[in-house]
């Protein structure tokens, strides 16, 4: 069988069958091809609702969503008419201008109906690789999160030239995944993952169910499966894994051909994933108690120092009171009623919230705030005790 002595290393089992909602940061990558039926000459309406109402119950759970469209290029095409073929650089800036613009409020639209906001995001490479720009477009992201919004990311087709472009929104997206620290990244697309040969008529091509770590051969496979779709295909897809488990993050590719295609990978449809070396809670812990400038503190009682050293997260239940003028997923310093510092974490409140609800049972969130947060105040992965 091909590359069977190295699949041994680098394809393993999944421990368990992830669930989506086992993730709390996630960025959905969408091909052009899911979205926009080139023939019919527009917008898979129908598709993209199943899609955002897929989108809306994971937000609904707590969890983070970005999304990475594609699609300004082939909808531009779509509404200019355009003949097909190739299309020259300038052509295809003109045309995204058009498309993206048709794509954004499709966006707004499908997302609104779940009464999510969305927020358009467009990148240059340079915004992603410059560190003062990586920052700012980072700090607007992490802003649109704060404020519940859902980003919808594409590259600036319009503006991007050949020299400075990603070109593919795959590894597009594997930046956007590292940067914004998600835990996993979904690239949905018209294949439900990688094979490990060629698939078609009489191919006996089987799907690799869980890549534990690209190899030369993992890439071989990419190679001979997709090398008709170079650009957008199967390589760029393993390009994304590189970049997205190199950092901590899981990826997982999937097919984007079925109505609600998130609910289905939960469900446990065929699909590939890619798992990081490095465990994303450890990585997150190791950052969080290292690199972060804690903003605030957060006074909490006897009971929840006990509860937290007993491996639990802490809930607003715990919380005594409420130091600094901290945001949404800022770090916080966690004393005990004393003042010691018991450790740092991640705060899913910003300051005044977390005043709001101190002392409270998560029951009672709701009612407070207006609006269903997060059940814990800090949640265990996201909290790193001295000594840890
Ligand atoms: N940014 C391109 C567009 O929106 C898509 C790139 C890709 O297909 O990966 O048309």
């Amino acid at each position: 069988m091909l590359h069977s002595a190295a699949m041994n290393n680098s394809v393993g089992t999944m421990p368990k069958s992830p669930s989506l909602k086992d993730f709390r940061r996630i960025v959905v990558k969408v091909g052009s091809s899911l979205l926009v039926d080139s023939s019919a000459g527009g917008l898979k309406r129908e598709w993209l609702a199943s899609l955002a109402a897929d989108v809306a119950a994971l937000h609904k759970d707590g969890r983070d969503v970005l999304v990475v469209s594609s699609g300004a290029i082939a909808l531009g095409r779509a509404v200019l008419r355009l003949p097909p073929g190739s299309l020259k650089l300038e052509d295809s800036q003109a045309a995204a201008a058009v498309g993206q613009i048709a794509l954004a409020r499709a966006w707004a639209e499908a997302l609104g109906a779940h009464a999510l906001t969305a927020g358009q995001v467009l990148v240059t490479l340079g915004d992603t690789e410059e560190r003062r720009r990586y920052l700012n477009a980072r700090s607007t992201i992490a802003k649109l999160l704060e404020w519940r919004s859902v980003p919808v990311i594409n590259e600036n087709d319009t503006v991007a030239t050949t020299e400075i472009r990603y070109g593919d929104n795959d590894r597009l997206a594997a930046r956007v995944a590292t940067m914004t620290s998600a835990d996993l990244l979904v690239l949905l697309s018209d294949v439900d993952g990688l094979y490990d040969k060629p698939p078609g008529v009489g191919s006996d091509a089987r799907l690799v169910p869980v890549v534990a770590r690209i190899t030369p051969d993992i890439e071989a496979m990419a190679g001979a499966s997709g090398s008709e779709l170079a650009r957008g295909g199967m390589l760029t897809k393993i390009e994304a894994g590189k970049i997205a488990t190199t950092a901590g993050t899981h990826m997982v590719i999937a097919s984007g051909r079925v109505q609600h295609p998130l609910e289905k990978i939960g469900k446990g449809a065929a699909c590939t994933w890619f798992l990081t070396p490095a465990n994303p809670v450890t990585s997150r812990k190791k950052w969080i108690a290292g690199s972060l400038e804690p903003r605030g503190a957060l006074i909490i009682d006897a009971g929840a120092v006990k509860a937290l050293r007993g491996g639990k997260s802490l809930l607003p239940a715990g919380v005594i009171k409420v130091e600094g003028g901290f945001g949404r997923g800022d770090a916080v310093l966690v004393r005990g009623p004393d003042g010691h510092e018991i450790g740092r974490g991640l705060v899913a409140y910003d300051a005044d919230d977390a005043d709001k609800i101190k002392g409270r049972s998560s029951a009672d969130v709701l009612l407070i705030l207006g609006y269903t947060g997060r059940t814990e105040m800090i949640h265990r992965d996201d909290l790193v005790l001295g000594g840890e």
